[in-house]
């Protein structure tokens, strides 16, 4: 039997390493190109940025072609990773059980999460390897009763050289990422074909039967016996919405907002970014150098990155996102996200004072990078772990499954809700 999986993000790469290790014939298909890491070359952005001359946030699409924006809506910039291991591959490395609506559902991924943390292997930052400011800032969490807590990280801290340019991919090999699972995927005789971007799938007789992929200028058939989809909240959904298949207009983002402030010499880009974060109902505190805002948003260019402090709020926004059968996606901030995030931003900003950091405050790019919520489960289809308005042999296996925002780090409930779906179709078959 033969099975397809689509994507290699956290989602299709976990899927992909548990089907092959089950003994059956895998084929992952995966619209980008194999991921190389920019950090070494990025030292060059910096001088560009104090002339402007960077432009808009489209121009980090051009200095890696992994890195794909897009605005829903005037203010909101959504952020993804099209190549091998998917977004992971510019995640901050962190590694947190994010299960908000799930026991809604009835769905628990505690055995999930516990095995996909042992194979990884995840353990915080040293308070010793944080910047200065950065510990003063946890202090001042705790002072003001925020309960901050170190971040459970998918870093080997041996190997970090600090760089703090996680984002833009890890140059060092000390972060994981999905490409890890995919290693293992190959080694056990699975195959991968990059630049292979599927448009749709291929039903015949209400049953799922293969994908058309385009290859360059033409296109081609795959067939196989079972269609797993994991191309990540706008991918999957785009894929299902050009089958004419059902896709909901509730696509989540857990959108990121950065306060920054300055302090001399603060160098905080010499850490690991986000190495403790404060939950609060709905959203999380996190001290973070937004890049993005950094290189590309107007009222952060008169600071240099020696001296720029940020703090991050990381909310669990209203799922009103849409994706066309393109991958364009509406999606607008609204009155409610707007609220919860100017109510994190004042304690970011309390939290940096308690630090000594300086203004002018200047807020960030609203970004969102944990994309979801476009096929959601609903409490009758969790045993069988897919949407019942899909056809037969076809399943989901990312974070677009998940019914709510997380405002929390999303790559572990990925993978741990792919990992259940991909044992589903095992004892299926
Ligand atoms: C800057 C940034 C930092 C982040 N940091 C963290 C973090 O520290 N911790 C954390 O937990 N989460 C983090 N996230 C979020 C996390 O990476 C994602 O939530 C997670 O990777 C989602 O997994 P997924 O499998 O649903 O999608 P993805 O990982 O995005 O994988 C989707 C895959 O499908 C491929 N694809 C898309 N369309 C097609 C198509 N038509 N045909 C074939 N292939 C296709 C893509 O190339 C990709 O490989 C971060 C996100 C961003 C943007």
């Amino acid at each position: 039997m033969r099975i397809v999986v689509v994507g290699s993000g956290a989602g299709g790469a976990t899927a992909a390493r548990e089907l092959v290790l089950k003994g059956h014939d895998v084929f992952v298909l995966e619209a980008g190109r194999p991921f190389k890491p920019l950090s070494r070359r990025v030292r060059w952005v910096e001088p560009l940025r104090w002339t402007g001359v960077l432009g808009t946030e489209r121009t980090i699409d051009k200095i890696s072609s992994h890195i794909r924006t897009t605005r829903s809506s005037r203010d909101l910039v959504l952020v993804r990773g099209v190549t091998t291991g998917g977004t992971t591959t510019i995640s901050c490395g962190n590694m947190v059980r994010a299960e908000n609506g799930l026991k809604e559902i009835g769905l628990d991924l505690v055995q999930e999460f516990g095995e996909i943390e042992d194979m990884i292997g995840v353990a915080p930052i040293p308070r010793d390897r944080w910047r200065p400011a950065t510990r003063k800032m946890f202090d001042g969490a705790e002072k003001m009763g925020l309960r901050p807590s170190p971040t459970p990280k998918a870093v080997d801290a041996e190997k970090c050289v600090a760089c703090g340019l996680c984002e833009v991919g890890c140059a060092t090999g000390a972060k994981w990422d999905s490409r890890r699972f995919l290693a293992d995927f190959i080694a056990n005789g699975g195959k991968i074909q990059t630049e292979s971007k599927v448009r749709k799938v291929i039903v015949e007789k209400n049953r799922a039967a293969g994908v058309l992929v385009a290859r360059g200028q033409s296109s081609e058939v795959v067939h196989a016996d079972a269609v797993i989809l994991a191309a990540g909240g706008i991918g999957t959904a785009e894929i299902l919405r050009s089958s004419d298949l059902p896709v909901s207009d509730t696509l989540w983002a857990d959108i990121v907002l950065t306060m920054g402030g300055q302090l001399e010499g603060a160098r905080q880009l010499e850490e690991a970014p986000m190495v403790w974060y404060a939950k609060r109902d709905d959203y999380i505190i996190s001290p973070y150098i937004d890049i993005l805002s950094h290189w590309f948003h107007k009222p952060w260019r008169g600071v240099s990155m020696e001296d720029r402090v940020g703090v991050m709020v990381k909310l669990a926004d209203v799922a009103n996102g849409r994706v066309d059968a393109e991958g364009r996606v509406t999606k607008e901030v609204t009155a409610r996200d707007r609220e919860r995030l100017d109510e994190g931003l004042s304690l970011a900003r309390s939290i940096m004072e308690t630090a000594g950091v300086k203004g002018p405050f200047v807020e960030g790019m609203l970004n969102g990078g944990h994309l979801g919520g476009t096929v959601p489960l609903a409490k009758g289809d969790v045993p069988l772990m897919r949407p019942s308005t899909l056809p037969e042999d076809l399943w989901v296996a990312d974070l677009s499954l998940v019914p709510k925002s997380q405002g929390l780090p999303t790559m572990l409930t990925a993978a741990a809700i792919s990992l259940r779906v991909a044992r589903i179709v095992v004892e299926r078959r």
